[in-house]
């Protein structure tokens, strides 16, 4: 059993994690500003006496005595991390910095959630993990894309300078039950947009591609990572290599809902990368690790929980 901090542990992903550690017997302290987490994601876990919740923002020092750090706090949907992008990156540089410079005082594990949009706009397909990427380092999504690179570099740097025990994840896009209706992000947006039968919004025509995985698949493969123990550092993606376009994603989710909302085009947000898909041939020959759950089922678990939500 270990004592285990997760920063953004009241947000998506973060709250699953959560669950999934405490669900193996692992003590767990969550760490979250709730900026765009939220205490329903965790209430479920409150009274338990292995967990505890604390309140505080990870650009501010913190000390505790864990083996292992998972550092998840940072705003991911455009909207939310273009609120107060000053903010965003303070939160991904200063964010890893403390979590590093604990990692480095108690000898712990620590795991960056990383993204795949550190590789931009790419100009290779699918992504692998020596792509550079292609990123606007001035544009609307470089206080993100940009943090997460410069919060990768700390990791790295503290890894070679202080033997910090780091492991380092790119995650593709996920979804599942406990997004936000409103948090701006395409698959709760489209599934919450056909369940109220408003119009579904697509940004452009359409043609621009993702892919999606599951939450509980990606989970898997954080824990899965983080117990390993070959010191490979990273970076590795993470996520499901089923590529789908926004117009074909659109119209799954009308089919599954059976809804009469129309689909409209709005503008595509500068920068949007117009194609995405990881190469996860090293998860697999590292990990053994692969998605389990389809685009179909993954989607039909998200409708159900929304149509509770909504
Ligand atoms: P989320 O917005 O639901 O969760 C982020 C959590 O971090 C929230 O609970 C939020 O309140 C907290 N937070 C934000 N700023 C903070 C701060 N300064 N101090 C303390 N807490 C703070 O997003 P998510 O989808 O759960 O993403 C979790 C992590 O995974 C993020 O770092 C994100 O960049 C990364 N990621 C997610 C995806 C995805 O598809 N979900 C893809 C790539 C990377
Ligand atoms: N998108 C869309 N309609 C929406 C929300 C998003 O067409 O209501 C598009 C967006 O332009 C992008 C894709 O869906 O091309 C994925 O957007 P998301 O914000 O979920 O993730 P990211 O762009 O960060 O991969």
């Amino acid at each position: 059993m270990k004592r285990i901090l997760v920063t953004g542990g009241a947000g998506f992903l973060g709250s699953h994690l959560c669950e999934s550690l405490l669900n193996q017997g692992h003590e767990v302290i969550c760490l979250d500003n709730f900026f765009t987490g939220r205490k329903a994601n965790i209430i479920h876990l409150l009274d338990l006496p292995q967990f505890e919740c604390m309140r505080h923002d990870v650009i501010d020092p913190f000390k505790l005595e864990v083996d292992w750090i998972f550092n998840l706090a940072c705003p991911a949907s455009p909207i939310h991390y273009q609120f107060n992008s000053i903010k965003t990156v303070k939160t991904s540089v200063m964010g890893a910095i403390n979590c590093l410079g604990l990692a480095k005082r108690v000898k712990a594990r620590v795991f960056q959630a990383s993204t795949s949009e550190v590789y931009g706009d790419p100009n290779i397909h699918p992504q692998t993990e020596d792509y550079w990427g292609n990123v606007n380092p001035i544009g609307p999504r470089a206080c993100y894309d940009e943090g997460k690179r410069c919060a990768e570099t700390l990791f790295f740097d503290y890894h070679r300078s202080n033997d910090v025990d780091i492991r380092v994840v790119r995650i593709f896009n996920t979804y599942g039950p406990k997004m936000m209706a409103d948090d701006g992000r395409v698959v709760s947006n489209f599934v919450v947009q056909a369940l109220r039968g408003e119009d579904i919004t697509i940004y452009g025509d359409g043609s621009q591609t993702r892919s999606f995985c599951y939450v509980t698949d990606l989970i898997n493969g954080f824990i899965r990572f983080m117990e390993h123990e070959s010191g490979f550092p990273g970076p590795l993606n993470l996520g499901n290599p089923g590529e789908f376009t926004m117009l074909e994603l659109a119209e799954k989710i009308l089919n599954k809902v059976g809804s009469s909302s129309k689909i409209i085009h709005l503008d595509l947000p500068q920068d949007d990368p117009k194609q995405r898909q990881p190469d996860i041939s090293l998860a697999k020959s590292k990990l053994n690790w692969e998605p389990q759950v389809s685009l179909d089922e993954g989607l039909d678990h998200t409708i159900d929980y929304f149509r509770k939500e909504c």
